[in-house]
């Protein structure tokens, strides 16, 4: 409770320090700082249910359906606005990494591709170009550190049971390339009008260094 208070007394400090102070610069660090009071509540409670220490599949997802509505009833309150994305983010599926953290923002100006060690193939190449033609005009294609799919990839064992995902992070490097050569793709970076980089992420704590041959999966 006394943490509760203290969190509810920070959020109406924020809220009057950006009412008061004003500007829209001031309110999105607020918006980012009260959104950190709410991992620092939520992120210490270790039971995925509050309850049981051990969860079987059954009350995960009841739990899990119960707090999507809860989060719906919310979303239907008070609904967010659409926006235009400019950025595509390409990541790994690790659940370590946060694509609203790794932007520092939670306004909706982003296509997120979440792919098992960040290979893109085909179809992704294409919703990619399709998301260039609607007005993305940065890509951020990244891999990260301790990547599950990059460790299997280098696993004689796991080589022989994910042949599929091994395969996929053997051509990743090409695949990017691939992407890069598509002619509309090469056309829009010759003109300057779209900018693609491929980033490392630190899994730990998602700042992002530009990419370095063999630095991620370290
Ligand atoms: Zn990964």
């Amino acid at each position: 409770m006394k943490r509760l208070g203290i969190a509810v007394l920070a959020v109406a400090a924020v809220a009057a320090g950006a009412w008061v102070l004003g500007g829209d610069k001031l309110q999105f660090a607020m918006g980012g700082a009260l959104i950190n009071v709410g991992y620092r509540l939520q992120d210490p409670v270790a039971n995925f249910d509050f309850v049981h220490e051990h969860m079987e599949p059954k009350l995960i997802w009841e739990e899990f359906l119960q707090q999507n509505h809860m989060a719906a009833e919310v979303r239907q309150k008070w609904p967010r606005t659409s926006r235009h994305p400019v950025i595509a983010l390409v990541t790994c599926m690790d659940g370590r990494l946060d694509t609203n953290e790794i932007a520092g923002d939670t306004r909706r100006y982003y296509y997120v591709l979440r792919l098992a060690g960040s290979v893109l193939s085909e179809k992704e190449e294409e919703m990619l170009e399709l998301a260039v033609n609607n007005g993305v005009e940065v890509v951020v294609f990244t891999t990260h550190t301790d990547c599950a799919a990059e460790k299997a990839a280098k696993n004689p064992a796991q080589r022989a049971l994910y042949p599929n995902l091994v395969k996929a992070v053997d051509e990743r490097e090409h695949r990017f390339q691939e992407f890069l050569e598509r002619p509309t793709i090469r056309a829009k970076t010759g003109e300057g009008h779209l900018l693609v980089k491929w980033m490392d992420l630190d899994t730990s704590t998602e700042r992002v260094a530009p990419h370095e041959q063999g630095a991620a999966g370290r």
